[in-house]
């Protein structure tokens, strides 16, 4: 008797993994060109041991991705947790911001069944093409039942990373992903598939409830010899929180801390993560978070600050000891 394929739903947004090369060598193509039908029609071939449903939710690359998509892909993604049919999940999605989406989903979903975002990092047709190596290790993740109960995560090459800690850290290599503070979680191929560490979250309900809208939220880079014009200019188009991307851990010229702690007293929070590619941005080390009412990012870079200031302020917590409890649960 033959086992039964699991069912995985299939939701595509574009990205590299949907692009094509008009030359094999020439680094210049559209990312979403490949209508997702026709991408899995590709993989057919590949021998899969899955039953993939498609349904194209955009076809971007995810430089544009943003609220309209996020909320139709939480649609879709409650239906299929809710579908008894459905085993897993798998989003198609460009490299340049898949943490940001898969961060958004792990605070604002329940750590159910299997959800994996896959992307690639040259399109099809281009020399050392990586989109169906990835998908097929994207089928192999989300077809496992121990998948489940870790929030979601991103396969890229063979290696699976949490949202929690995946970053994008090169801008073209294949291996462009590293995770901080821990590496991948697993590594994959077609046909293999070994865990690190079992799940931790099995039965988590999600953190933070799906907002009607996400709030406006910048990343200001601090920069040398910079003035505070920059923070004044944020406030003045009615920034609701502001995500420092500072020097080294979390730092800026005095006159912009300032201007920053003045915007914490007008009911602005502010994050202060860093510019620079990995480690910890803790409370009070060279900038006194306590005077000032910022709050210190720890592990997350400035990109998912961003998100999971957004999420929290929606969720009407604003207040500086409960977005730092967030921050610190990461
Ligand atoms: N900038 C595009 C995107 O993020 C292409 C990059 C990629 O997918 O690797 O969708």
């Amino acid at each position: 008797m033959t086992a039964k394929r699991p069912r995985l739903l299939v939701l595509g947004t574009g990205g590299t993994i949907a692009g094509s090369a008009s030359s094999a060598t020439d680094g210049s193509y559209a990312a979403g060109e490949l209508a997702l039908e026709d991408m899995l029609k590709g993989l057919a071939g590949l021998g899969l041991e899955a039953e993939l449903i498609a349904k194209p939710i955009a076809q971007i690359g995810s430089q544009d991705m943003g609220w309209p998509v996020w909320d139709a892909l939480h649609r879709e993604i409650v239906a299929a947790q809710n579908d008894a049919t459905i085993e897993g999940i798998l989003i198609t999605h460009g490299t340049d911001t898949a943490e940001e989406t898969a961060y958004l989903f792990d605070l604002t979903l329940a750590a159910g069944k299997p959800l994996v975002l896959v992307g690639a990092m040259r399109p099809a047709g281009a020399v050392g093409a990586d989109g169906m190596r990835n998908f097929a290790n994207a089928v192999r993740v989300a077809s496992d039942t121990d998948a489940s109960g870790r929030g979601p995560l991103l396969v890229m090459g063979d290696t699976v990373f949490a949202a929690k800690d995946v970053r994008k850290a090169a801008t073209s290599n294949i291996d462009a992903f590293k995770g901080y503070p821990r590496g991948p979680i697993a590594r994959v191929t077609p046909s293999s598939l070994d865990w690190f560490g079992g799940a931790t979250r099995v039965g988590e309900p999600a953190r933070y409830a799906w907002p009607k809208a996400l709030p406006r939220v910048a990343i200001l880079t601090a920069g040398a010899g910079m003035d505070a014009k920059p923070v004044e200019a944020l406030l003045g188009i009615g920034c609701s929180g502001i995500v420092l991307a500072g020097m080294g851990q979390g730092n800026a010229p005095g006159c912009v801390l300032d201007a920053l702690g003045a915007a914490v007293k007008d009911g602005a929070p502010v994050v202060r993560s860093s510019r620079v590619d990995e480690g910890l941005v803790d409370r009070n080390v060279e900038v006194d978070d306590d005077a000032y009412g910022f709050i210190a990012a720890r592990a997350q870079g400035p990109a998912k600050a961003r998100i999971l200031l957004m999420v929290l302020i929606a969720n009407g917590i604003t207040d500086a000891a409960s977005i730092q409890a967030a921050f610190d649960r990461g």
